[in-house]
């Protein structure tokens, strides 16, 4: 496979100037600013240890960015050593706005609309078209992951970014040339594809129904992180639109949340489905409806940890999930030689 990018192996520090402030802290590190030397743009820098599964992230993240507008954009990569530590120095485009809800936080006193909700949503949906063009699922698409470029209202662009659970889904086509039946290559190469990239459809579904009212379809009762009732509220698709938040939305809103948050991946809308929807493809036409989300963001701000832990929970057990679930389907409807015989056996015994 082509490498995207090929690591500097000069120290940072001859271009870049560390700032030492943190921008942002995730679970493989912390997020730094930084200042380009020739020319004084400021930049974030976010540090890696350099082991494959992070070489594949930063690949994934800068090959998506490439040739995205809703993707943050992958500037330069050093591999450099700290305290006898390999690392992999990711410089990023500088996203100044902060994350999406709190934005949207902020609007409380002036009217967030649900014509302002399908731009976002379009916004987002473009990022996940793309990726998912390249056969790329996300799949961590989540509240923080949701940046700004700018604070200013008229040029501000909302990019994705943290590829840190982003997968390639195979190329199996390649591989089934008329003279050459995979037999024997892995479950996940000959799943069905869909269940990544549906897992990205349902975190749309989520991230929609949010912006829509203020609070997430699903939560824990206690705050507890990721409940068993929540974990079956998320299976069995309970949830509701309840009054008096949802009662102005439009049912074109409704009817497209519903399609995102189908418990089965199989029957989950697709990206190309919901480009497709007039909601996003006529998002400037939505009404604008004044939403109440703002303001419930605003006044339940001190449970948007609980909100955002819950969701990081859910994708890390859906991940979970549809990996085992494609090992088992693929073993089901793989053409596995032996499988066959055995199946063959049975069928023929069977019928005496
Ligand atoms: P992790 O993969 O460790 O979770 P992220 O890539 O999500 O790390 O980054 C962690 C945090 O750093 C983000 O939630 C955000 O607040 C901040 N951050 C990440 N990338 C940028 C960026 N390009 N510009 C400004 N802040 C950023």
């Amino acid at each position: 496979m082509p490498r995207g990018f090929q690591p500097k192996k000069t120290p940072i520090s001859n271009e870049y100037r560390m700032t030492g402030t943190v921008l942002g802290l995730g679970i493989n590190g912390r997020v730094v600013e930084c200042f380009h030397r020739a020319s004084g743009e400021k930049f974030a820098l976010k540090v890696l240890k350099d082991v494959p599964k992070a070489r594949r992230e930063v690949d994934l993240h800068w090959r998506a960015g490439l040739n995205s507008k809703h993707i943050v954009k992958i500037m330069d990569v050093f591999e450099n050593n700290y305290s006898g530590q390999r690392c992999l120095l990711v410089v990023m485009e500088c996203m100044e706005g902060g994350e999406l809800f709190t934005r949207i936080q902020e609007r409380a006193d002036s009217a967030f609309t649900e014509r302002e909700a399908a731009g976002i949503i379009r916004d987002i949906a473009s990022a996940i078209a793309h990726l998912h063009s390249m056969e790329i699922a996300h799949r961590d698409l989540k509240p923080e992951n949701l940046l700004y470029s700018s604070k200013d209202e008229n040029t501000k662009v909302l990019k994705l970014t943290d590829f840190g659970f982003a997968k390639e889904i195979a190329a199996v086509k390649s591989l089934q040339t008329p003279c050459y039946t995979p037999y024997y290559v892995a479950p996940e190469v000959l799943g069905p594809e869909k269940y990544d990239k549906s897992c990205d459809m349902w975190s749309l579904g989520v991230i929609m129904y949010i912006l829509l009212c203020g609070y997430p379809p699903f939560y824990s009762n206690h705050g507890a992180p990721i409940s068993p009732g929540m974990k079956k509220r998320i299976r069995n698709g309970q949830y509701e639109f309840p009054n008096p938040e949802w009662s102005r939305v439009s049912q074109d809103a409704k009817d497209l949340i519903k399609g995102l948050l189908k418990t089965d991946p199989e029957q989950r809308l697709t990206i190309q489905d919901v480009l497709r929807t007039k909601w996003i493809s006529d998002h400037t036409l939505v009404p604008p409806t004044p939403l109440m989300s703002a303001r419930i963001l605003q006044e339940e701000g001190d449970v948007w940890m609980d909100v955002q832990e819950e969701m990081t929970n859910a994708l890390a057990t859906m991940r979970v999930d549809y990996d085992a679930s494609i090992n088992i389907k693929s073993l089901q409807d793989s053409n596995n030689p032996i499988l066959n015989k055995r199946r063959k056996k049975e069928e023929s015994s069977a019928a005496v």
